[in-house]
């Protein structure tokens, strides 16, 4: 099988171990003469599966079964933009968003149908090419919402503020098990699954349980985090397959030694990238410039010279890279590399970094 250097931004790249497993699931699963794809959500072998990310998620965070829970819902991080207001937010009440790119731009937007959105602080002034340089919290707001790595632009929350005894909300779609955090101080965090956990089709969302009985219990019961919760997480037919593939990477990431190696892998290989942005600023332009901003899971650069954006890209295609174009709302190169993404691919596109820029 002939493996690429992906740095796609999501859906994204995932182990060959993981995938060799899959496509043995596709077959048959647990000796039960059914292919994955077409046993029932509410037979014993899904039953352990979904117990078993559910779990599988809790342990890599370091979150504790009692006082956390994991909902594994469709719709993508999209859907959370709506429903965490959805859920916590009222009209008369408040929630502080920190405005730091494109998706936190669309869970603001959402948040303002349902109450008061407040921009507790932005760097849209510096297109987002940083972290916002201070903020403002509402005593008493309904939650602080902060996207913990802004994938299109390519800065990262290294540490998420403290917003007291306000509760924090993390859009983590980009980072999720790929930075050491100390994930209980956070109310709820929720994430695409297609970056850094698994395959499209699933959201990972995980709530405090504390947190999790100041819902709103009077909205729709599949919009609600109580009924999903209530219902140990299999309301209605989840993603079968994609929670499938995403526990077998959660397995495959346990098995690596968890969040603290998958981090210190993740800035290795973000360090060699860097470095090689740095050594040739006549040649590179790092979009993020203030160093503890950016992100080790989606570096962005654009080239000093346009016109040599095709053939950029035409080299790095020649050498078996693929995924590098920007984001299409902002252009230039961005190079995502999540926990799958195997070191050997940043030193490579290092080297590339800096044959190009002598050439
Ligand atoms: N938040 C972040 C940080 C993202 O990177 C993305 C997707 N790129 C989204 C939200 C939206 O995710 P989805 O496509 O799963 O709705």
């Amino acid at each position: 099988m002939k493996r690429i250097y992906n740095f796609s931004s999501g859906p994204a790249i995932l182990p060959v171990s993981v995938l060799e497993e899959a496509s043995r699931g596709v077959l048959e699963i647990n000796r039960s003469g059914m292919s994955i794809l077409e046993v029932s959500h509410r037979g014993k072998d899904y039953e352990a599966i979904h117990q078993g990310a559910r779990d599988r998620l809790l342990r890599l965070l370091g979150l504790a079964a009692e006082d956390f829970t994991v909902l594994f819902l469709g719709g993508g991080a999209t859907l959370q933009f709506a429903m965490v207001p959805m859920n916590f937010l009222t009209p008369d009440r408040t929630a502080d968003y920190l405005h730091t790119g494109e998706w936190s731009g669309r869970a603001l937007a959402e948040a303002a149908r349902f109450g008061k959105a407040h921009l507790a602080g932005s760097s849209e002034a510096e297109k987002f090419s940083r972290l916002p340089e201070s903020w403002r919290f509402t005593p008493g707001a309904a939650y602080v919402h902060v996207t913990t790595n802004n994938t299109i632009e390519g800065t990262q929350w290294k540490t998420v503020p403290p917003a007291g005894e306000v509760p924090l909300v993390l859009d983590a779609s980009s980072d999720l098990l790929g930075i050491v955090r100390d994930y209980s101080r956070f109310d709820l965090i929720y994430a695409g699954a297609q970056k850094n956990l698994g395959p499209a089709g699933v959201t990972a969302v995980v709530i405090k349980k504390a947190f999790l009985s100041k819902a709103n219990p009077q909205i729709p019961s599949i919009l609600s985090y109580q009924a999903h919760a209530a219902a140990d997480a299999l309301l209605n037919t989840p993603p079968v397959f994609s929670v499938y593939v995403l526990g077998l990477n959660l397995q495959w990431l346990e098995q690596e030694g968890g969040v603290a190696v998958m981090a210190e892998r993740n800035e290795r290989k973000a360090r060699a990238v860097y470095e090689a942005l740095d050594e040739f600023p006549s040649v590179y332009d790092p979009t993020v410039k203030v160093t503890e901003h950016r992100s080790v899971m989606n570096l962005t650069f654009r080239l000093k010279s346009p016109g040599r954006e095709a053939d950029f890209l035409a080299g790095a295609q020649a050498l078996g890279m693929d995924g590098l174009k920007g984001h299409r709302s902002v252009g230039g190169f961005r190079a995502s590399m999540y926990n799958a993404f195997p070191e050997e691919g940043a030193y490579a596109l290092a080297e590339y970094l800096r044959n190009f820029a002598r050439r």
